[in-house]
């Protein structure tokens, strides 16, 4: 395999998109050596043909706002690959998404969707707008707009989609909604749905609460454990919130939470009832980390910043991709880090992870690391083809079980022969050989 002619002859034909090129490089240079071991998968075109999408389907969605005046933004599905099972993957609603974004996280999709061990391709959609500061009624509408054109190409066998940053429960319902209306059916066709209407307990806290069972067995192969840890955490969204859960749950202290603006010290760690009030704020749309701070005096927020100037045991990045940088990598080192999560996709930049991987920490990315969310969408699919409920535990119980074994399968195609473990490397091999050797059965296509 040529890795700089790929990456060449890619940046020539999609000029610009350096989200999309940054991840197919990362994925790229952990595959040379299983790549050039097996010359079918060369013969066969596999690697050319896994780094395009099969297709995009890219959409104006026209809406009205609350003052009557018509607003248009942009609407995209990328469906990447669904050799292994129907196209799966979340939808994101932010001011930055654009197709080199949703490029790179459909990509990465494809090879965490096969880590979880459940049938599911990879996909990701999402549109420019943003449904911060809109009412309730403008994100009805703009979310029925933009089912109007999506309908045709998902369903339950075909393409599922989820939700992303900007995408909770009420997004999804409006969307699945508008979706029941204009095919007359209800079904399984996204993922984060209400309990009552088809969806899986346990889907909010999943992404979080699996980020930190992963965590725990890096740990665990250094004979250590979350008990006593400090824990730095960024964002306090949807996967935040479930991490920070958990971890106060194992018995480590979380001491940081962040937003775009800077981040929240508190030295005296973010218990359980601290998060509770948290997310009572975020429930109600309010900001949370200012509020935060002056609710609990000892706390400090730390206007522009990011947490990982903080000194931790462990750091769990979860809010955005390219959020923690060299210098940030650099300083959680040397602060005595042991073990960085990526709790969200691509949170580190490259340069970072180099700093990680040369200092032998246990790193684990964002692809088997927040693999739990996609695992427990994957369970509500099979729930709603079952026309069955499990209870909480029964989920939390398989989703921990998959963790485990995804985590093993980074083990075993990373462990170095000095024994350090590169999970970054082990999640991209062993969630490349199953959709790989999918392609080679299924021929040309
Ligand atoms: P949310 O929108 O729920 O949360 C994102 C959080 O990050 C918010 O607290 C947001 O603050 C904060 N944030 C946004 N931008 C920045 C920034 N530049 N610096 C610091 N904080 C920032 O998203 P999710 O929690 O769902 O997703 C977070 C990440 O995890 C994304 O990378 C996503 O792709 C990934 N992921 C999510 C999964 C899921 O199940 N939700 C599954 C797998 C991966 P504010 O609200 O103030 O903007």
């Amino acid at each position: 395999m040529n890795l700089e002619k790929i990456m060449n002859d890619l940046e020539k034909k999609h000029p610009g998109e350096v989200e999309y090129l940054q991840a197919v490089r990362e994925v790229l240079e952990s595959l040379e050596e299983v790549v050039n071991e097996n010359p079918q998968f060369e013969a066969a075109g596999i690697i050319d043909r896994l780094v395009e999408p099969d297709r995009i389907l890219a959409f104006k969605v026209p809406w009205i706002d609350d003052s009557g005046k018509v607003q248009v933004n942009l609407g995209y599905r990328v469906q990447f690959n669904n050799a292994i099972g129907p196209y799966k993957g979340g939808l994101r609603f932010h001011p930055s998404v654009n197709l080199s974004i949703l490029k790179f996280l459909g990509f990465e999709q494809i090879f965490k969707n096969s880590l979880t061990t459940l049938p599911m391709g990879g996909g990701k959609g999402g549109s420019n707008f943003d449904p911060k500061g809109k009412s309730n009624n403008e994100v009805m509408r703009f979310c029925q707009s933009f089912m109007l054109e999506l309908w045709r190409i998902i369903g339950p066998e075909t393409d599922v989609p989820a939700g992303d940053i900007g995408v909770g429960g009420r997004e999804i319902g409006f969307l699945f909604g508008m979706y029941k209306k204009l095919t007359m059916t209800h079904v399984g066709v996204l993922t984060g749905k209400g309990t009552n209407w088809g969806g899986s307990l346990v889907r909010p806290e999943a992404t979080g609460f699996g980020a930190v069972y992963f965590a725990k067995e890096m740990l665990a192969t250094k004979g250590e454990s979350f008990k006593g840890k400090t824990v730095c955490i960024s964002g306090f969204g949807n996967v935040a919130w479930g991490a920070a859960i958990k971890v106060t749950e194992l018995g480590g202290k979380v001491v940081t939470i962040s937003g775009p603006d800077g981040y929240i010290y508190d030295p005296d760690g973010i218990s359980a009832e601290k998060i509770e009030y948290l997310l009572e704020l975020r429930a109600s749309n309010q900001d949370i980390v200012k509020p935060y701070s002056y609710e609990f005096p000892n706390a400090q927020f730390h206007q522009g910043k990011r947490p990982w100037e903080v000194k931790c045991d462990v750091a769990l990045p979860c809010a955005t991709q390219n959020e923690l940088g060299k210098e940030d990598a650099a300083n959680l080192v040397k602060n005595g880090c042991i073990c960085v999560a990526e709790g969200a996709n691509m949170p580190s930049t490259p340069e970072a992870v180099e700093v990680f991987l040369e200092n032998k920490i246990l790193f684990g990315p964002g692809k088997a690391v927040n693999a739990g969310g996609v695992a427990t969408s994957g369970l509500e699919m099979s729930q709603n083809s079952l026309k069955y409920n499990w209870s909480a535990q029964e989920v939390d119980e398989k989703l921990h079980s998959i963790m485990v074994n995804i985590h093993a399968a980074c083990v075993k195609h990373g462990k170095q022969t000095d024994g350090y473990v590169n999970y970054v490397k082990g999640a991209n091999i062993a969630g490349f050989l199953k959709v790989a050797n999918a392609m080679l059965d299924q021929g040309i296509l």
